[in-house]
Formats: C-alpha cells, sequence, structure tokens
C-alpha cells in the first residue's frame, strides 16, 4: 500500500501578525512546525505503515528551509520525503497550490490513498484537500478523526460531526482530510532522529520542471484569486470616567448598561 501525505511547514502560532504596510505574514522570530492537523495525518499513516506494510511518502511545497519539517517527518518514520520549492510557486492561492500539489503526485505516479490535515493553522481556508482530491478526480472523505479499516479495495473511516459521527466506506485510492483529534501523534524515536539528520540528503527537492508545469500555471501568476487587502481589524476600546455624586454616577452607569443592552432593562 503506497500512502501519500502532504504536510505543510507553518509559524508556531495561530495569533498571525501581518506587516501592515505589506499585508504579509511577519515570520521573523517566529519558530515553524509542521502543521498539527497534519502531525495527526502522519500519524495516521505510520499506523498503516505498521500493520499493513505501507509505504509512506511525505510531501511538502515552500521555501527552502521547509525541508526541516520533512526532515521531522522521516524522523517519525516516514519512508520517504519530497520538497516542491521552486520561487515560481511562492504566492500560490489555494486553487495553484492544489495544482501543484497534484502534478506531484502524478509525478510519483503510484498511490492508493492520500492523506492532507484538515486546515493550515496560518491559510486556515481547508480548501486544499478537497481541491486536490478534485483535480485528482479521488473520492474524499473530510473531518476524519479514525480510520477504523483498510482493506485491498477499500477502507472505513469515522468522520466528527458537530453532534455525534459518521461512519463512510469509500474505496481507493481515496483522499482523506484528518483533524488533530486523531491519537497523539508519535514525537521522533532517536533511530528516527538519526534518519532525520541524514534525511536532508535523502528528501527529494523537486522544482517547476520537475513536475512539468510552467511557471506561468503555478504560484502567483497562476493563482485565480488575487488578495487585494490583508489587515488585522482594529479594536479600539473607550475609555469613559463618571464623576459626580456616587448615586448618580451608579444611575448613570445603569442606564448605560441598559442602554446598550448588557443588563436587562
Ligand atoms: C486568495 C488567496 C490568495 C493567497 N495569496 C497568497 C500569497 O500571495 N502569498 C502567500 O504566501 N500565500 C498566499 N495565500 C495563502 C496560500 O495560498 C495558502 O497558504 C495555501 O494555498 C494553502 O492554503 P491553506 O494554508 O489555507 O491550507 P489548507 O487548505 O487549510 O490546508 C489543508 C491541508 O492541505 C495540505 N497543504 C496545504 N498547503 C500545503 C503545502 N504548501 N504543502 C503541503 N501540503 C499543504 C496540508 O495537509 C494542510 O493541512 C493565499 C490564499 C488565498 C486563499
Amino acid at each position: 500500500m503506497q500512502i501519500i501525505v502532504f504536510i505543510k511547514q507553518v509559524p508556531d502560532t495561530t495569533e498571525v501578525k501581518l506587516d501592515p504596510k505589506t499585508g504579509n505574514l511577519i515570520r521573523e522570530g517566529l519558530a515553524s512546525i509542521i502543521n498539527p492537523d497534519d502531525r495527526h495525518a502522519l500519524e495516521a499513516a505510520l499506523e498503516l505503515q505498521a500493520a499493513h506494510a505501507a509505504r509512506v511518502t511525505v510531501i511538502s511545497m515552500g521555501p527552502p528551509q521547509a525541508i526541516d519539517a520533512l526532515s521531522e517527518a522521516m524522523g517519525m518514520g516516514a519512508d520517504r520525503a519530497i520538497l516542491l520549492t521552486d520561487p515560481a510557486f511562492s504566492g500560490a492561492d489555494t486553487w495553484a497550490t492544489s495544482y501543484t500539489l497534484g502534478k506531484a503526485v502524478e509525478t510519483v505516479g503510484e498511490f492508493d490513498l492520500i492523506l492532507c490535515g484538515r486546515q493550515a493553522i496560518d491559510g486556515d481556508t481547508a480548501q486544499v484537500g478537497p481541491q486536490l482530491a478534485d483535480y485528482l478526480d479521488l473520492p474524499q472523505v473530510s473531518y476524519v478523526y479514525a480510520i477504523e479499516s483498510v482493506a485491498a479495495e477499500q477502507l472505513v473511516v469515522k468522520r466528527r460531526l458537530e453532534d455525534g459521527y459518521e461512519r463512510v466506506e469509500c474505496r481507493l485510492p481515496a483522499l482523506l482530510t484528518v483533524i488533530g483529534r486523531m491519537k497523539t501523534p508519535r514525537y521522533p524515536r532517536m533511530g528516527g532522529l538519526l534518519k532525520a539528520c541524514r534525511a536532508k540528503a535523502l528528501i527529494k527537492v523537486w522544482n517547476a520542471a520537475d513536475i512539468g508545469v510552467t511557471t506561468a500555471e503555478v504560484g502567483l501568476e497562476g493563482s485565480l484569486t488575487h488578495v487585494i487587502k490583508t489587515f488585522a481589524p482594529k479594536f479600539e476600546r473607550r475609555g469613559e470616567m463618571l464623576s459626580g455624586e456616587t448615586a448618580d454616577v451608579v444611575q448613570t452607569l445603569v442606564d448605560q448598561l441598559k442602554e446598550n443592552r448588557l443588563i436587562a432593562p
């Protein structure tokens, strides 16, 4: 069984700060991590690796430093890793990202199962997994939190709903998006860490030509959407001092609370 896991390297924060002038994410001083949902997807793949002798390939698209995320994945037990990096890939919207990842899957060739995280904590769209399934014409199950059984041509998964869960049967090959509530992802082991140290040389690095795309098809140029403006909402707090006789001040305060519907009229 061949499994591909997509992992994205993201800043280690959910409180993203934006440069007020450029609207770009301020990455300076922020540590990078494997996107949390993707670590759960990788853990699920590694469990299938143990139970079904599956071969796990991890792929990430990003700047050259995304190799660290792939090294960690190798340390956790992935069999091979591929970094998609090319200046032409930068500025991609979710469509261009999914297209690039899809081309990488076609370049890899054989696969039975693709696992993505449900959502990246920086881009936050949850679009890439479903778009990738659409591009590859695969059945997809989203919000998966347990893979119950895997047979030659089908798998059974549980997906989380707001007020319960659904058990879904799905034919293979398929794509799952995984939520961060599966089993706790493992840490890299000592042997795995040594492998991770050597992994940088083992990780394949592919550029646009390697996956057979032109620069016009990917990155900012290939994106169907363009961000006009990015900004963090401003919350302005206004303080007001009430002065006068205590009874008058209390009455004014009560009136204002009622007026603003903070207490019952
Ligand atoms: C309209 C628009 C314009 C954008 N423009 C820019 C821009 O100009 N510059 C810029 O830097 N970013 C831009 N972005 C953000 C960038 O496109 C997204 O970060 C990227 O497309 C992935 O989307 P996401 O982070 O929302 O991932 P999600 O859809 O939330 O991710 C779901 C899952 O897909 C997989 N995945 C997602 N991205 C990757 C990846 N790179 N490698 C491997 N697996 C991955 C992971 O498994 C992840 O858990 C833009 C986004 C949008 C919506």
